[in-house]
């Protein structure tokens, strides 16, 4: 009988490349596998396929009767819907286990950064040959997941399956890393406004009427190309003053584009204020924009 193979719900680059470089490895040691996903294929991991020339898996319907692989995860509330009608017949994932079972079944659970770090070993372990493209996928996930090694998740056995899988796709994984993530996180499709409006609080500051917006992205080069754009939205804004934060994970801080003085800016985040200024290590409107500039602005 065909094996079902698929990542949790709202998939992400991990759950979507698992379920392909699994699905690949069962075939190659004799089953039937086909990888699904459980909802829209992310911008991410839709650049991973289209980099590497895989398609997309296809939507999962159904899954009553069907004998199932859950990747990346093991949480009822997160796989498919039917699930109780299933025969779950082996589990892969990084995450801690929630599950029970009736009967026992396969479960390969490891504290690796990622659930592909998984699906490398079994490659090795069954001695089948990692093809080009799904190299690519599985180095995907890694780094998607790891955060190109920066989340605290990170292992030792995670970075050195992306040092052989880089070798085998045939990328630069560093900069692999960012253009993934640049597209994984392109605001292309949005308008200035869109974009300040994305995650935007209005908060009253000693009377005055202070909007806050924040986006996260890494591409930070498409959106300093409309600076003078931002600034004549956020200015024409009715607002006493407006920060929008464009927050940058991997550098860890923010872009600020605002309408306030600069001198309030510049004592808010102890920086040399200008339009566009990187404010490092801000990255919480909560614990960090709110709070200094509230102090700030109450001294004025
Ligand atoms: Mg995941
Ligand atoms: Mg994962
Ligand atoms: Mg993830």
């Amino acid at each position: 009988m065909s094996l079902l193979v698929f990542g949790h719900k709202n998939p992400d680059t991990d759950s979507i490349c698992s379920s392909v470089a699994l699905s690949y490895l069962k075939n190659q040691l004799g089953f039937e596998a086909k990888p699904y996903a459980l909802g829209e294929v992310r911008k991410e991991a839709q650049f991973a396929l289209d980099y590497f020339k895989v398609s997309a898996p296809e939507l999962l319907t159904d899954v009553k009767g069907k004998d199932v692989i859950l990747v990346d995860h093991n949480e009822l509330a997160q796989t498919a819907d039917g699930i109780e009608e299933a025969n779950i017949v082996e589990i892969v994932d990084h995450h801690k286990v929630e599950i029970s079972t009736e009967v026992p079944i396969s479960i390969r659970v490891m504290p690796v950064g990622c659930t592909c770090t998984i699906v490398y070993q079994m490659y090795k372990e069954n001695n089948v040959e990692v093809p080009y493209e799904i190299a690519g996928l599985l180095l995907s996930a890694i780094l998607s997941d790891t955060l190109l090694f920066k989340s605290p998740t990170t292992t030792e056995m995670d970075k050195l399956a992306c040092e052989e899988l880089s070798k085998i796709a045939n990328v630069d994984m560093e900069s692999y890393a960012m253009e993934m993530f640049k597209a994984g996180t392109s605001l292309d499709e949005y308008s200035i406004e869109e974009i300040v409006n994305m995650d935007f609080k209005e908060f009253d500051m000693s009377g005055k009427r202070v909007g806050i917006g924040q986006v996260f992205t890494l591409d930070i080069d498409s959106i300093f190309a409309k600076k003078d754009e931002f600034l004549s939205h956020i200015n024409s804004t009715d607002y006493d003053m407006l920060v929008l934060a464009i927050t940058d994970i991997i550098k860890e801080g923010s872009y600020l584009i605002y309408k306030a003085e600069d001198k309030i800016i510049a004592e808010a985040f102890s920086l040399d204020a200008s339009q566009g200024v990187f404010a490092e290590g801000v990255v919480s409107r909560k614990k960090q924009l709110v709070p200094n500039l509230t102090t700030v602005i109450k001294n004025i």
